[in-house]
């Protein structure tokens, strides 16, 4: 009996064809209607499924439509976005680190368009090198011999570790076996390299003496890493760089360093602490640096490789070259940003070292002027103007705080983190910090533009609430 009424519920699900009718989507034959009717397929498997475990009984078809157009419009849409950035953070890698500037964006869009010139020479009509439009200006800026680019610099590391020291030692200090996010750990990026990790030195102390113990006729590279994301503090050092140079050089090693953020500009924090420039680390004579595109230099995805020619003629001609290969829109991307720090005031036009130099007053002023929109159209909400502590993120000045301003909020009668959600999925998602029971909003990392969107989102969330309230 059962299984005849399962059955028949079975039965009157509607066919295929009739939900296709009654869609606007996938009317033309070809790829749309194959994905309309795939689509409509699954939600009638799915309901059938539901059917056989008594679920789903009574569901109309203008509810299976709606659940198939659900699914289209998912498809049909970018799910890649622009999100405002409330929390402060700078280079906040899930919020994609570095914005662009203008230029970048400007040479993204020439070159994106067309043809380009990317391995052809212009002046003598033949075959040219894709690294040489930027390479000269890197060298340029930071006062290295040559330069290369890949994918990022976790594929910059790999390929210095398997080009210069495939099958032989590696020395690297134990107070830089750094892992960063998303599983980059340099004792298994040794490892991908065919290179062998020495570690040498304690965790929290490595001397000079502990390098010169380790090198051997096996050694092939002395390797340092900057701390990017940690630091060890208290009874703690590590030996003067040039020192470490002098000795690899003194056996005919050479010495390279992963500086990950890598900057052009000089960034200290509120405690001191600096980050090296590549032209510094370049001039204390290290051999080889790398460092990420769209950390502290603020372009795109991009692993930047410095240094001594002889090294970089080696690298250019290793078999992984090909597979870490930077595309052409990066290059233009990042040519962008380099003609910035040249020509440009990149203060004021690269938008990562323009947030990250943001005085006080500049912070506060706008913190008040976000209060003030959202005060004048929310009367009733709790909000006020308070300083707050962000990081520079992306592996940069870690445990320094950068003070910036705030602005807190609180609705009332509504849970905050109500309001934090609907920001969050609002047609331009927000994020902003939830801190017991307000909202806050740090202003460093937004625009003119993004101050009005944020207005607009808390007063269509006001509304949308009071209207509920009418109804209950
Ligand atoms: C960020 C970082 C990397 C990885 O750089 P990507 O460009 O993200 O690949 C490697 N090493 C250090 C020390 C870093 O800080």
């Amino acid at each position: 009996m059962a299984e005849k009424r399962e059955n028949e519920k079975l039965r009157r699900l509607p066919s295929v064809d009739r939900v296709l009718g009654m869609l606007e989507e996938g009317k033309e034959n070809g790829l749309a209607r194959n994905l309309a009717a795939d689509t409509v397929r699954s939600v009638l498997k799915d309901l059938r499924e539901r059917l056989k475990k008594g679920d789903g009984e009574g569901v109309s078809i203008l509810e299976i439509v709606r659940m198939v157009k659900k699914q289209l419009n998912t498809l049909q849409s970018a799910g890649l976005q622009k999100v405002i950035n409330g929390t402060g953070v700078v280079l906040h890698t899930n919020l994609g680190r570095a914005p662009l500037g203008q230029r970048a964006v400007e040479r993204l869009q020439q070159v994106a368009f067309g043809y380009c010139n990317l391995e052809y020479d212009i002046d003598s009509g033949e075959r040219g090198s894709r690294y040489q439009y930027v390479a000269e200006k890197i060298c340029r800026l930071t006062g290295a011999e040559d330069a290369l680019v890949v994918n990022n610099n976790a594929a910059a590391v790999l390929l210095v570790l398997a080009g210069l020291a495939q099958g032989r030692q590696v020395l690297v200090s134990r107070g830089e076996l750094v892992e960063i996010g998303g599983s980059f750990r340099i004792p298994d990026v040794l490892k991908q390299s065919g290179a062998q990790l020495i570690e040498v030195g304690a965790t929290n102390k490595t001397h000079l003496q502990d390098y010169e113990a380790a090198i051997n006729s096996e050694t092939g590279l002395l390797l340092k890493v900057h701390t990017s994301n940690y630091r060890i503090i208290g009874f703690a050092s590590q030996p003067e760089l040039k020192d470490v140079v002098a000795l690899a050089h003194r056996h005919h090693l050479p010495v390279a360093e992963d500086l990950g953020s890598g900057s052009f500009l000089p960034l200290s924090g509120a405690k001191g602490w600096r980050e090296p420039t590549v032209r510094e680390r370049l001039a204390s004579g290290v051999d080889i640096v790398t460092f990420s595109g769209d950390k502290l230099l603020g372009a795109c995805q991009a692993g930047i490789i410095a240094g001594k020619k002889m090294y970089l003629d080696q690298l250019k001609k290793h078999p992984l070259m090909r597979a870490l290969r930077i595309d052409k829109l990066s290059l233009a991307v990042l040519e962008g940003a380099l003609l910035d720090y040249l020509w440009g005031n990149p203060l004021e036009t690269v938008p990562v070292q323009r947030m990250l130099h943001r005085s006080q007053e500049a912070l506060s002023e706008q913190a008040k002027q976000l209060a003030d929109g959202l005060s004048a159209c929310l009367g009733d909400w709790n909000i006020g103007v308070e300083p707050v502590m962000s990081m520079a993120g992306g592996g940069t000045l870690p445990e320094e705080p950068f003070p910036s301003w705030c602005v807190a909020i609180q609705p009332p009668g509504v849970s905050t983190v109500r309001l934090e959600q609907y920001l969050r999925t609002y047609s331009t998602p927000i994020i902003a910090r939830l801190q017991e029971q307000k909202l806050l909003v740090d202003v460093r990392c937004l625009s003119e533009e993004d101050i009005q969107v944020i207005c607009h989102a808390c007063r269509d969330f006001s509304e949308e609430e009071n209207s509920k309230r009418g109804e209950g």
